[in-house]
Parts: structure tokens; sequence; C-alpha cells
């Protein structure tokens, strides 16, 4: 299977190549050319796995140089005592129609781990596959967790060296300790002023600067990247999204067959169009319900076709989703449109106008399989108290935007379909949030808070966050965002 780049403008590369890469000389995103179709004796299959089992046959179908035992072997190392529940994924119900996906059993408590423990496996083989001698350097721009994530995934891998980028204000305190304390000999973290986007650009453009490439060359090293535009991150997601219709169908909640909806706190919009790619592929899914918080860009989006991210960008309590351009849809516009040329044209609208119109035949192509919603910060802080209160169940921030979508959804229209939301951080991570969501008074802050959730609920905090305020802060610098590259060089010297 070969990929090729959503603006059409490079060649078409292998699955390890395009690990590699990273993002393709174009500026465009590597997308399968084919997407594999699956039939039901493939998901019965799955279901009789574990985790690793469901991962190593999803992964197979995409990454065709690598061999099953080979990836059996890297979901192995990848999925194991690194997460502290055996299932890795596990699936919580809430209610007869509702289950919640619980995806931050990793070692940094959100999502990412379940892209970026096994990520690096991935890029390492890619690499040996590609006779590359020169060491990848990872440069990443983070809204907070895929940077602790990255760097838990990549510290001391050999032949590695990673550099994250994170929002100077724009971060929890805990998700900044988490950063600031990582461990490993070849990293490094480095705060931007600015938000997100403006970190995600300055990357993107140090990405861009042939340049600089060529200095780095000189002196052994290579870009690459680890956010979710890298084909490497979103493959493995696409496996959970099996795995949790098995774990319905093995606990009897639905009927081999029978479709259920996924509801999913959306920022890049990478973990949703991995659910996209597990429907295309014959997974049983009905659709998609994109949930955002404030910056609300993909629910008008979806509604309207147009992408305008000429509007305010709000700093909530789901920082992970605080993000006004979603680098992932422009892959889900090539594989709904066919056409690269059709896609640059809007990428270099957005970044010319900040803004582009995909017009009625395509809009309704999403339409076809999104529905999108937001919830206000508000809302969704009386959201987490619901579920704890009706449920006993205690959701972080972005898991509660989900939940809140989700609800309002099913009260316009008068149904409950069967769903299952993804969680994508441990409560613990925002536990400033999540404690005056429930009432709580305190007067702590940062890492004490995770005692604090944990005295005030009576639920035990995951390990990797506790201790965190002992441990010894590493990496304090920040810069001005035209000055991200200068930085990169000074890492890389
Ligand atoms: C990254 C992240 C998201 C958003 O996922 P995308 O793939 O960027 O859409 C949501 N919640 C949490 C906790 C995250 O870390």
């Amino acid at each position: 299977m070969r990929y090729v780049s959503t603006r059409q403008g490079s060649e078409a590369v292998t699955a390890s190549q395009a690990i590699i890469r990273g993002i393709a000389p174009d500026g465009g995103l590597y997308v399968p050319e084919t997407v594999p179709a699956v039939d039901e004796a493939f998901i019965r299959a799955l279901c009789a796995m574990d985790y690793r089992g469901r991962a190593t046959a999803v992964l197979g179908l995409y990454l065709e140089e690598f061999s099953q035992e080979e990836l059996a072997g890297i979901a192995a190392a990848s999925y194991s005592d690194n997460f502290d529940c055996a299932a890795v994924a596990p699936l919580h119900a809430l209610d007869g129609d509702t289950a919640v996906l619980e995806l931050w059993h990793g070692p940094t408590c959100a999502f990412k781990d379940m892209a970026l423990q096994i990520m690096p496996r991935l890029l390492t083989a890619s690499l040996r596959k590609n006779g590359e001698e020169r060491t990848v350097s990872i440069l990443v721009a983070t809204s907070g967790d895929t940077g602790k994530a990255a760097l838990e995934g990549f510290k001391d891998v050999p032949g590695t060296r990673i550099m994250v980028f994170y929002p100077k204000d724009g971060v929890s305190q805990v998700q900044k300790l988490q950063m600031a304390t990582q461990e490993g000999n070849n990293v490094n973290v480095v705060a931007v002023e600015g938000n997100f986007d403006d970190a995600q650009t300055g990357v993107k453009m140090i990405f861009a600067d042939r340049d600089f490439a060529r200095t780095l060359d000189g002196r052994g090293y290579f870009l690459s990247s680890a956010n979710s535009i890298n084909w490497g991150r979103l493959a493995p997601q696409i496996a959970y999204y099996f795995s949790a219709y098995c774990d319905q169908v093995n606990a009897g909640r639905i009927g081999m067959g029978e479709k259920i909806d996924f509801c999913v706190p959306t920022g890049n919009f990478g973990d949703i169009l991995a659910g996209w790619y597990a429907k295309r592929m014959g997974l049983p899914v009905g659709r998609l319900i994109c949930a955002s918080n404030d910056n609300n860009v993909l629910t008008d989006f979806i509604a309207t076709g147009v992408y305008d991210k000429n509007r305010p960008f709000h700093l909530t309590s789901s920082p992970s989703m605080d993000i006004l351009v979603s680098s992932n849809l422009e892959r889900l516009l090539y594989c709904l449109c066919g056409s690269g040329e059709t896609v640059r044209g809007f990428m270099e609208k957005l970044a010319r106008e900040g803004r582009y119109d995909v017009g009625d035949a395509l809009r309704a192509a999403v339409q076809a399989e999104f529905v999108g919603g937001f919830c206000t910060d508000g809302e969704c802080g009386g959201e987490i108290g619901r579920l704890w209160r009706e449920h006993g169940y205690l959701a972080d921030t972005h898991t509660a935007v989900a939940s809140r979508v989700l609800r309002d959804l099913r009260e316009k229209e008068g149904t409950a379909r069967p769903c299952v939301v993804l969680s994508t951080a441990s409560p613990f991570k925002f536990g400033a949030a999540v404690l005056k969501a429930l009432g709580a008074v305190t007067n702590e802050t940062g890492p004490a808070l995770v005692d604090e959730l944990a005295a005030f609920t009576g639920v035990g905090a995951p390990k990797p966050l506790t201790g965190l305020g002992e441990k010894p802060v590493r990496f304090e610098k920040w810069v001005p965002k035209a000055d991200m590259e200068q930085a990169v060089s000074a890492f890389l010297s």
C-alpha cells in the first residue's frame, strides 16, 4: 500500500517512509491510497483477542512492510505494564446506551499514549527498513498532552532526539510540570510566548525551511514530527475503535453488526479521524459526533461547510481542545473529494484569509458521517458534576465536553442511539477544574490538587501523577515564537 500527499504535489511513498517524513514535502499530509476493507469475520476474530492482538491485526492492514510477528512484538512492548490496566483501553458502561472508552491508562494519563507508546517503535523500525543513519529529531508543538506523551515515548530511544514546544500560558500546571520534569538524555522542552496555534505554526515553518534542513543534515540530523499529522500517530488510534466495538459485543451490549456512534472530544481532528478510518474499513459505526469546547470552529464547519478560524481564541478548562486549526481535517477533505488540487486550494485560502468554503457537495459528504456540537466551560463543569452525582463516574474536562454534547444531541433528537464516548484524559490531570465542578473548595494549586481530588472523591489517583511536586524541574526556558528555530538549532548543535 502506498501513501500519497493530500496536496498531490509529492510522489507516493511506503508506510515506513510516510512515518519517517511525518509531513509530505509539498506540505500535505500522507494518507493511504486506499482504505483496507474488513469483513465481519475479521471483527469476530478481534473479539477473541486482547488489545495487543487487536492492534497488531489492524496495524498490519496499513503497514504492509511490517511482518505480523514484527508488529506483534512492537504491540506487546508498547501496550504492557506501562499501562495501569490489562485491558489497556477499557470500556466503562454508564447506562444501557452509553459507555465510556478510557484511553488514559498509559504513562502520561492522556489518550496520546495510545499512539505515542507505539509510534517511536514504528519509527525506529522504519528508519532501519530505509537504511537511515542520521539521528531523527522529533519536533512537537503541543497543547499540553502530546508533548508529555511524546517525551515519554521517545525518551532515551537510541537514534532519536526530541524537542517539545508548548504555549507558555496555555497548559495546566500539572501538564507543565509533567513536561518540565521530564527525564531522559535526548529530550528538550521549551515554552513559547503565544497560544497553541502559534507553536504549531512555528513548528510547521521550521519543517518547511529547506536551508535549515540542509544545515541540520550537515550535522547528522533530520527533522520529523510526532504530532498527529504523522501517519504513525494516526494508524494506532484506529485500533481502539475496533477494540471498543468488540468489547461492546463481548459484553452483550450490542449484537455483532449493530451500528454504534462514537462521540469524540476533538482538537486537531486526529482522534475522530481514526474513527472515520475504522468506519470506512467496515466497522459498524453509525456516525461520528465531533465535540468541541468554546473554540467551536469545527461545529460551525460541519454545520455550514465554511471553515473560519477568524474568531477569538478561548483558553478553556479543556486546553487540549483549544485549537482553531485542526490539521487532520485536511485528510478527511482529501479522502472525501479525492482531489489534491482542491485541498491545496483550501489550505492556501486558510493560510491567506483564515477561511475556506468547501461547497455544497463536500459539506453534504461531511454531514453524512459527522455531527458537530460544542459546550461552554460552564456546561462542561455542570456535566462533570452530573456524571459524578448520577453515575459515580469521575470524568475530566475533555470527556465531559463530549458527554455534554452527546446529551444535548440526544435531547434534541428525542432518541438515544447506542454511543461510546471517548474519554481522553484522567480527571487527575485537570484537578483544579474538576474539583471546582464538584463544588470542592480548595486553596491548593498545581500537583497538590492530585491528592486533593483523590481525598475529595475517594478515587485513587494514577501513579504517574502522584509525587509530581517532588520531581526536580529540568526545563524552565521560554522563547518568543520568532526564536523557535534558533532554539532547535542550539539543541541540535
Ligand atoms: C489531544 C487531546 C484531545 C484532542 O484530540 P485530537 O486528536 O487532537 O482531536 C482531546 N482530549 C485530550 C485530553 C487530548 O489530549
